[in-house]
């Protein structure tokens, strides 16, 4: 397989061989400004395909439903994990997320590239399935700076956002396990440097 394709298809001889879609996977702390990354990748990127994840977490101001989640039940969820639903789950925060297996199967026979916007427990499941998966971490300068910044926020509780550092310290020892690592520092030389290597990768290199 290579780095271009997650799933391969049979090609006829003679026929040109079809193109097959890359599969992304980005995770970060939270306060690393993955979102911010997530979004001006899929704006440069038009025919990318970015997988909504569902989660049972209470939406926050300016999230809508079908946009930036599938905002679900606790019921819901684990009706989904007994029916073999999710392609990944996770429990991060006290809170449920996953990616649907059926949507993420169609994205991928679609041909197209696919962004998951994931942690790092659901990272692993997916390499299990699709080893070909280009994963990247997104790391702040330091953790100092994803204090300041998860503060400034605003958006979470104190003892939230507590249990969001704790969990960002234990995700920042994990970073070795992804292929890339990409430090946001600055957010446009930090998005360059994404687009620079997702472009990489859809060029098939
Ligand atoms: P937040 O609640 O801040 O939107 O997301 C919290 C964490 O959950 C982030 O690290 C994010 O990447 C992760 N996350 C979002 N969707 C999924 C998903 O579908 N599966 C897994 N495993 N993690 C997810």
């Amino acid at each position: 397989m290579t780095s271009r394709s997650v799933m391969k298809k049979n090609t006829d001889a003679g026929k040109p061989a079809e193109k097959h879609g890359c599969l992304f996977i980005i995770s970060a702390p939270s306060g690393a400004g993955k979102t911010t990354l997530c979004k001006r990748l899929m704006n440069k990127f038009d025919d990318m395909t970015y997988s909504i994840s569902y989660t049972t977490r209470t939406s926050r101001k300016d999230e809508k439903n079908g946009v930036d989640y599938y905002f679900i039940s606790k019921e819901e969820f684990e009706k989904r994990i007994r029916e073999d639903k999710w392609a990944e789950w996770a429990e991060v925060h006290g809170n449920f997320y996953g990616t649907s297996s059926q949507y993420l199967n169609n994205a991928l026979l679609s041909g197209k590239d696919i962004l998951l916007d994931i942690d790092v427990k659901g990272t692993m499941q997916i390499l299990k399935r699709y080893p070909e998966s280009i994963t990247i971490f997104i790391m702040p300068p330091s953790f100092e700076d994803l204090r300041i910044r998860m503060e400034s926020r605003g958006s979470d509780n104190r003892e939230v956002m507590e249990k969001r550092l704790k969990n960002a310290e234990q995700e920042m020892s994990k970073r070795s396990l992804y292929k890339h690592e990409i430090i946001n520092d600055n957010l446009d030389k930090a998005t360059m440097e994404l687009i620079a290597l997702v472009e990489k990768y859809r060029a098939g290199n």
